[in-house]
Formats: C-alpha cells, sequence, structure tokens
C-alpha cells in the first residue's frame, strides 16, 4: 500500500473506531460486534506499524475508554486505569513470552486469570472503609459512581483491615440477572440490552441509584492499584490479601511457570466456558513478580506484564446472535 493510499484509510480508521468507541464506552449501546472493532483495531496497529508517521497522539490505539458522562462528579485517578494489550492465537502468546523473557529472564511465573466481560471500576478505601469508586472513564479521568457501587452487596463498606489502598476490579451482571432484565425490558416495551457487559455498565452509570440497586450487579476485584503500606510482592498476594479483608476474587485463576502450561490452562477455561454463571470474553496472563512488573513497565495504553487473550470471533459472534434469539 502507497502511502496516501495508507494515510486515507488511517483517517477512515480513526473515524470508524472513535465512533465505536463512543457508543460502546459512554451511551453503552455498540452497533458492531466487539470482533469487528478488534479486527479495524489490529489494522490500525499494522498500518502505524508500516508507517510509523502515521501514528498520531490521538489515534485510537493511544487512548484508553472514552469519555466521561457529564451527568456525574469527575474522579481523577491516582493511578491511571489502563487497557491490556490483545493476543489472538499461540503465536500472539509466544511473542508476548518472549518478550517478557528478553525483558527480565526466565525465571517468571505468570498467573492466568478469566477475563470478566464487565466495565472496569476502581474502589478507594481509607482506613478500611470504601469511600469513593469510580468508572475507568478515559483512564486519567473517570465517572464518580460510589453510590451505585455500594449497591453491590460483594463490595465491603468496610474491610478487615485499616488499610488505605485502590483497588481495581470488574463489575458485571451475571447472566441469570441479565437474562430477566431484558425480558422485564421487552414486558415494558424498552429496548433490551446487547448483552451482559453493556447491561451492567448501563446499570453503574445511572444517576438513580436505586436503579442500579435492582440490577443484581456483582465484582470480582482483580488488582490493588497502590500496593503502599501492603507489603505485598507478588500479584498472587495481592489476590490473596484482598480475599482475606473481605472481597470477591475469582477463584478460576492459577499459576503457570511455562507458556505452554498458560497454553493448557487456556484450554481448559474455554472448555468451562459455557458453564460459568457469568460472561468472559478471554484470559488475562499477568507476570506475577511484582518487581518484574516494574521492569516491564508500560506502553501509553497497557501494562508490558500483562497481554489479553482474546476468544476467536466466531465465539463472540455466536454469542451475540444467541443472545439476540434468547430475548
Ligand atoms: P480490554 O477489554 O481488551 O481489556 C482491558 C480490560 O479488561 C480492563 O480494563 C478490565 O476492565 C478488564 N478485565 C477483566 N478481567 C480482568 C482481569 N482479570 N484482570 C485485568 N483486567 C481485567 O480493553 P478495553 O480497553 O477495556 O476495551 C477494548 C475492548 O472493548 C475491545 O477490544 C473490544 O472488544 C471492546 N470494544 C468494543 C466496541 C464495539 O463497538 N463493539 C467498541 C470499543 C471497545
Amino acid at each position: 500500500m502507497d502511502k496516501q493510499s495508507a494515510l486515507n484509510r488511517v483517517h477512515e480508521l480513526h473515524e470508524l473506531l472513535n465512533i465505536y468507541n463512543y457508543e460502546y464506552n459512554v451511551l453503552d449501546k455498540p452497533s458492531v460486534p466487539d470482533s469487528e472493532y478488534d479486527r479495524l483495531m489490529q489494522e490500525l496497529l499494522k498500518l502505524e506499524e508500516a508507517f510509523p508517521d502515521l501514528k498520531s497522539s490521538d489515534s485510537p490505539t493511544q487512548r484508553v475508554g472514552g469519555a466521561v458522562l457529564e451527568a456525574f462528579q469527575k474522579v481523577v485517578h491516582r493511578t491511571s486505569m489502563l487497557s491490556l494489550g490483545n493476543a489472538f492465537n499461540e503465536q500472539d502468546l509466544r511473542d508476548f513470552d518472549r518478550r517478557v523473557r528478553q525483558a527480565v529472564g526466565d525465571d517468571i511465573q505468570y498467573v492466568v486469570e478469566l477475563k470478566i466481560d464487565g466495565l472496569a471500576v476502581s474502589l478507594r478505601y481509607e482506613n478500611g472503609l470504601f469511600v469513593q469508586g469510580a468508572t475507568r472513564g478515559d483512564g486519567t479521568i473517570g465517572e464518580d459512581i460510589t453510590e451505585n457501587l455500594k449497591t453491590i452487596r460483594s463490595i465491603p463498606l468496610r474491610i478487615k483491615r485499616e488499610l488505605s489502598f485502590e483497588v481495581r476490579g470488574e463489575a458485571f451482571m451475571p447472566k441469570k440477572s441479565f437474562e430477566k432484565l431484558n425480558e422485564l425490558r421487552l414486558q415494558l416495551e424498552e429496548e433490551p440490552f446487547a448483552n451482559p457487559r453493556n447491561a451492567a455498565a448501563g446499570s453503574i452509570r445511572q444517576l438513580d441509584p436505586k436503579i442500579a440497586a435492582k440490577r443484581n450487579l456483582d465484582i470480582f476485584v482483580y488488582s490493588i492499584a497502590d500496593l503502599g503500606e501492603t507489603g505485598v510482592e507478588r500479584h498472587s498476594e495481592a489476590l490473596d490479601l484482598l480475599e482475606d479483608v473481605g472481597f470477591k476474587t475469582n477463584q478460576e485463576r492459577r499459576k503457570c511457570t511455562s507458556i505452554e502450561e498458560v497454553l493448557a490452562a487456556i484450554e481448559e477455561i474455554q472448555e468451562k466456558r459455557a458453564s460459568l454463571s457469568y460472561e468472559i470474553d478471554g484470559i488475562v496472563i499477568k507476570v506475577d513478580s511484582l518487581t518484574q512488573q516494574e521492569e516491564l513497565g508500560f506502553t501509553a495504553k497497557s501494562p508490558r506484564w500483562a497481554i489479553a487473550y482474546k476468544f476467536p470471533a466466531e465465539e463472540v459472534m455466536t454469542k451475540l446472535i444467541d443472545i439476540e434469539l434468547s430475548v
């Protein structure tokens, strides 16, 4: 492709991806399946790789999430809430493993976790008390959804240690609650939600917490943003600590010492996927040692010490079609 054609296509892709981002992140109402969004994003990444001067700082490849809704108070995140790099096949995972080993050596332990299909939230605790909850927003500024988050029963309002820290997790709507909600919406002649992720996002970003309270949302927490006074040295220890002080973490996580073990774990989880009571859209692989995480650092948009393996597109499409048929 010549430079001019690449430039034209880059502009087209910016425009499309910005529209889709807005629909998904701000309106909670996507018009295309995630696989289509991911395909266009990969096309843009490849063009930017081939023509580096076409990569601008406002490119969708450099940005996290979307703008915040004006109706909410804004929260400036003390630690940015980033996205995750994507892997779509075994080769992408092997490339990730190679990059990690090149940077920090061969003594690696990974933690493999489910990628819960909900929305990222941040929970701030002061001396053990839940004081503020926020959406990811654009990664730097999120929406204050404290009162809505308080309606999720698995979020402790007071934890078992007087810690002051920020916890990150995925708020989601269990499959059953999603089905019930859409049945109700159809009875009331309201538009059903496209999938549990959008239903969760639409419910948690309600101005009236009474609506969120009726939606049966749940959460799995998956990290501590500022480890400060906790003294933990590994991601897996952070998860154990979170569990000990009263949070709900996902029990399907496993430790792996090689990429072969990671691949086997992915296979195993994929087989379980349909039987889970909540939606997952992939599997997250994280370097366990926090020292190694620090050495690996971040790109503009995501940590270099983690990657999200996304399930193949056909499955995502099937999932969407199934849901459409079942409502
Ligand atoms: P992402 O969904 O690929 O990954 C990052 C997110 O994963 C985190 O922010 C967190 O919320 C979540 N997550 C779930 N479980 C986790 C765990 N165990 N550990 C860490 N994080 C976990 O990236 P993104 O930036 O949130 O969203 C981009 C994706 O959203 C796209 O790849 C696409 O699938 C979808 N999207 C779709 C459209 C559309 O129009 N259909 C538009 C925009 C984005």
